[in-house]
C-alpha cells in the first residue's frame, strides 16, 4: 500500500515531545503529550493502558509504564515496538529550537532526543497507520519509565501487559549505528569490609584495617589484570570500582569500609567469572592481613545483576524483519553488537527478542546534543515498514 510519512507533523511530534519535561521517575508530562497525540489520531482510550507496573517500579516513581495495544486489521503475530521517555538530569528545562536539518536545544542543557526522537518515531508511526488505514499485525506499543537510571519499567514489564508479542523493535541510542542485535550485560556488588578497630597510636600492632584490605585486594587485581578492561584467554569484559567510604576518626584503625563497582561482559559466563573473581580476591585480601594476635577481618560480597546480555542470531525473524525493512526506509542491512545496557536487555531476558535502532539522536547525556532530521524521518519510515510488513 503507498503512503508518505507526513514529515511536518513527524517534526510537530518531536518538538512536542521535546518540550515536555521528563526525568526518570517523573515522566507524566511526557506520557500526557504521547496519549494525547495518539488518542487524536485515531486510537481507542480502551486500548492504552496507562500505569502498568507501577507496583513493581521504585517507590517514587510517580508513573508506571503506558502500553498501547493496537488491535491488528489481519490476523498475524503481535509486533512491539518501544521507546523510554525518561531523560537525563541534564537534560531538565530543555527548549528545543530548530536549525536546518537539526533540532538542538536553546540554552545550556542537553536536549532530550534520548529518547524523545524514538517516542516521537513510534508516535508517527501509529499515526501514519491510523491515519491511512494500512493494514497491520496487532501491534503493541511499549512507552517505558526509568531506562536511563537501571532499566527499571522494561524490567517491571511483563509480557502478558504487551498482549505476549513475539519479537519487539526497540528505538534508542545515540550515533548511527545498524541494527543492535547484542548488548553486555552488568553486575553491580557491594563489598562490606570488617576490620578491627583499636587506638592507632598506642596499639596499631592489634588493628586490622578495612582499608588495608581494600587497598590489597584492589592492587591485586590490578596486577592480575582483573581491573579496568579486561582480556584474559576466555574472559572479556571490564570491571570498576565506583565508591569507597570507610572509618570514622583519625586516631582509630578504620574497621569497616563498603566499596562499591560493577563488572560488565557480553558474555554470560564471563561475567559470572569476573565477578567471582572479584568476591575472591577480596575474601582473600581479608584473610591475609592479620593482627598481633593472629585475627583477620572478614568481606560480606554481595551481587545483583543488573541486566544479562544477549546476542541474537542472524537467522532469528526479528533480524530478518529488521535486515529486509532498513533498506526500504534508506538505512543499511546492518547489524552491530554494542558495549551498552538497553531496555532490550530485559526484553530479550523476558523471550522477547528484540533489536534496537536508533531515531537520529546525537551526542546523549550531553550539552552539545541534537537530533538529525532526515535521520529521524528515516527512523519514522524505518518503524513504519516494521509495523506494516505482514
Ligand atoms: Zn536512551
Amino acid at each position: 500500500m503507498e503512503y508518505s510519512i507526513d514529515e511536518n507533523s513527524a517534526v510537530q511530534n518531536l518538538m512536542d515531545l521535546l518540550a515536555a519535561d521528563g526525568p526518570s521517575g517523573g515522566e507524566g508530562p511526557v506520557a500526557d503529550v504521547v496519549k494525547q497525540k495518539l488518542l487524536a489520531a485515531g486510537c481507542q482510550s480502551k486500548w492504552i493502558r496507562e500505569n502498568a507496573g507501577l507496583r513493581r517500579l521504585p517507590k517514587d516513581f510517580t508513573i508506571g509504564n503506558l502500553i498501547v495495544k493496537i488491535p491488528g486489521t489481519a490476523r498475524a503475530p503481535r509486533i512491539m515496538f518501544s521507546a523510554h521517555l525518561d531523560t537525563v538530569p541534564i537534560c531538565r528545562g530543555a527548549i528545543p529550537i530548530r536549525k536546518g536539518d537539526r533540532i538542538l536545544p536553546k540554552g545550556r542543557t542537553g536536549l532530550g532526543g534520548d529518547n524523545r526522537a524514538s517516542v516521537a518515531a513510534v508516535v508517527t508511526m501509529a499515526q501514519t497507520i491510523l491515519q491511512n488505514n494500512l493494514p497491520h499485525p496487532p501491534l503493541t506499543l511499549l512507552f517505558t519509565v526509568g531506562e536511563e537510571n537501571g532499566l527499571h519499567g522494561s524490567k517491571a514489564f511483563r509480557p502478558s501487559e504487551g498482549g505476549h508479542p513475539v519479537m519487539c523493535f526497540n528505538l534508542d541510542g545515540s550515533g548511527e549505528r545498524g541494527g543492535v542485535i547484542g548488548a553486555l550485560g552488568a553486575v553491580r556488588w557491594i563489598a562490606e569490609i570488617h576490620g578491627k578497630s583499636v587506638h592507632a597510636a598506642i596499639n596499631p600492632e592489634g588493628g586490622v584495617s578495612a582499608a588495608v584490605i581494600a587497598a590489597n585486594a584492589i592492587a591485586s587485581l590490578k596486577a592480575d589484570g582483573w581491573f579496568g578492561r579486561i582480556d584474559k584467554m576466555s574472559c572479556k569484559g571490564t570491571a570498576n570500582v565506583g565508591t569507597m567510604v570507610g572509618g570514622e576518626v583519625d586516631n582509630q584503625v578504620m574497621d569497616r569500609m563498603t566499596v562499591t563497582g560493577e563488572c560488565r561482559s557480553h558474555s554470560s559466563a564471563a561475567l559470572k567469572k569476573i565477578s567471582n573473581v572479584w568476591k575472591k580476591t577480596f575474601e582473600k585480601a581479608a584473610r591475609e592481613l592479620k593482627n598481633n594476635q593472629g585475627e583477620c577481618g572478614s568481606v560480606e560480597f554481595f551481587t545483583a545483576s543488573d541486566y544479562r546480555s544477549f546476542r541474537l542470531k542472524k537467522s532469528e525473524p526479528v533480524v530478518k524483519r529488521f535486515l529486509r525493512a532498513a533498506p526500504q526506509a534508506g538505512r543499511k542491512a546492518d547489524t552491530e553488537v554494542i558495549s551498552a545496557g538497553l531496555d532490550a536487555n530485559s526484553l530479550n531476558e523476558k523471550g522477547i527478542p528484540t533489536v534496537t535502532f536508533d531515531a537520529g539522536n546525537c551526542h546523549a547525556h550531553d550539552l552539545n546534543e541534537y537530533v538529525e532530521i532526515p535521520r529521524y524521518l528515516e527512523a519514522c519510515n524505518l518503524t513504519t515498514v516494521l509495523a506494516t510488513e505482514i
